[in-house]
């Protein structure tokens, strides 16, 4: 048994804890045999070769200062033009919330979180002084789910809400003893036109969604009809967004929040922008001293036409651009969320393998497969302590049925830093774009951050 098992085997939980892995893995974990010792000089690509490869990639992944700062003097243009006038590539999604929380709020709530991967239904207590409960479920969604017809969804939803429901608050009569009109919000992280908060039609789906006939609904009335359905007897008050959700909640905890972001399935940012600065929303005349929070939806920065980044989009981010359901759209989120990095770099594998660099003389066909890379097996990767890196052994011998040599491992490591590192500068970006579109270089703010890519991907 290798002695850095105990790490391996925690690392290994925690990938199991997190991914859409098999718990049952976990029992194989006991009888895996590691061959990282072995030499397969027959096998292993030539240092030399890999070491060529980096280069390539270093100078294919690597983003320059003079890059980045180009990038976001694109952003902030962009970010206004979303402000002034409907219908642009990165909306500025008015979301009808005003002003920040005093920290003094309390009560107790139900919240439902339709994200890129997971499902969650939330009981949160808040208790004032920025403090608060939380009891939460997730539920991973499939791919099937995501196509289903519009209304089939949100009928899960409601579903899982009243499984969560009667899992917490039903007695041993079977009755569900709540409090009365509890309220619920619900988080939809999808582009939305909201008009008011209980509102919200769907711009367009992202994230790899294409459920039919909801695009242009309202999705607040399509999860009203499936509550009822259901006969969920909860009150949907609110339909929030999650990087407004992550603002107004960070906030709470820490009032010097003024932009979140979100780094998970997806990417997107949220901040306070002063309503007089929206001239697209002026005919509503709101009072122009008051502040509104802001969707960006920044996800879709330089879709369509990709001439903002045309120089360091790669033949990776095209294919996975032209392979997606949505191509030429979501074109910065594909840079960077988590669920592109992984195939980025499986797509990278792929070439190697085509090119006779990678896993000769052995049945590649299980990595040949479009998405099996998850991302947080570059997270894995990555964090590996061990100087044979045996949980990369670990992991392509599992997954994938390959051996692997030390070379390739340690070239699989710095890929995964490449990705990585590229995937964190160009989120930088636009959160800098914020920054400096509010004017807050001098006297700083916070960023509230959410998403299981930022929130496990290993490095500061
Ligand atoms: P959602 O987008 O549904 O709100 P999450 O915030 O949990 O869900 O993000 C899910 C994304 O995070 C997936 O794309 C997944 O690949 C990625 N992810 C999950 N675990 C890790 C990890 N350990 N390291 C990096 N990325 C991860
Ligand atoms: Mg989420």
């Amino acid at each position: 048994m290798p002695k850095c098992f105990c790490s391996l085997a925690c690392l290994l939980a925690c990938l199991l804890a997190c991914s859409r892995i098999a718990p049952c893995f976990a029992v194989q974990i006991v009888t895996w045999h590691s061959s990282s010792h072995s030499s397969r000089n027959k096998m292993s690509a030539a240092q030399e070769q890999l070491d060529e490869e980096l280069q390539k990639y270093k100078d294919m992944f690597t983003l320059t200062p003079e890059t980045l700062v180009r990038i976001t003097d694109r952003f902030v243009e962009t970010l206004e033009k979303g402000l002034h006038k409907d219908g642009q590539t990165v909306p500025m999604l008015p979301a009808y919330v005003f002003g920040w929380p005093t920290g003094d709020e309390k009560g107790s709530y139900l919240a439902l979180d339709l994200g890129g991967t997971n499902l969650r239904v939330c009981h949160v207590t808040l208790k004032g002084k920025g403090e608060f409960d939380v009891t939460q479920t997730k539920f991973r969604l499939t791919d099937e789910q995501k196509q289903c017809e519009g209304q089939e969804l949100f009928d899960f939803c409601a579903d899982c809400l009243n499984t969560f429901i009667k899992d917490h608050f039903g007695g041993r009569d079977g009755e569900v003893h709540l409090e009365e009109d509890i309220a619920l919000g619900f988080t939809f992280s999808y582009p939305m036109e909201q008009e008011r908060i209980d509102h919200g039609k769907l711009v367009r789906w992202t994230k790899g969604f294409g459920n039919p006939n909801t695009e242009g609904n309202n999705v607040a009335d399509m999860f009203k009809k499936s509550l009822e359905k259901y006969e969920v007897p909860i009150k949907m008050t609110s339909l929030i967004n999650d990087t407004t959700g992550t603002l107004i909640a960070s906030n709470y905890v820490r009032p010097d929040t003024r932009i979140a972001c979100i780094f998970g399935t997806g990417c997107n940012a949220a901040y306070m922008e002063h309503i007089k600065n929206i001239p697209k929303i002026a005919h509503h005349k709101l009072p122009e001293d008051e502040d509104m929070a802001i969707n960006c939806e920044y996800g879709a920065f330089d879709s369509f036409e990709h001439k903002h980044m045309a120089d360091i989009r790669t033949k990776y981010d095209e294919y996975i651009d032209l392979h997606s359901n949505k191509p030429h759209e979501q074109a910065y989120e594909k840079m960077i969320a988590g669920l592109y990095l992984g195939e980025i770099f499986r797509l990278v594998m792929c070439d190697l393998v085509d090119e006779g660099v990678l896993f000769l003389g052995q049945n590649t066909y299980k990595i040949e497969k479009p998405n099996v890379f998850d991302t947080a097996f570059l997270s894995l990767i990555e964090s590996d302590p061990t100087d044979e890196l045996l949980t990369v052994t670990g992991l392509f011998a599992h997954f994938f049925g390959l051996e692997t040599t030390i070379e390739e491992r340690k070239f699989f490591k710095q890929l995964a830093e490449l990705i990585g590192t590229r995937a964190a500068r160009l989120s930088s970006c636009g959160i800098a774009a914020i920054v400096r579109k509010m004017g807050y270089q001098e006297k700083g703010c916070e960023v509230g951050a959410d998403g299981s890519l930022y929130s496990k991907y290993p490095r500061e």
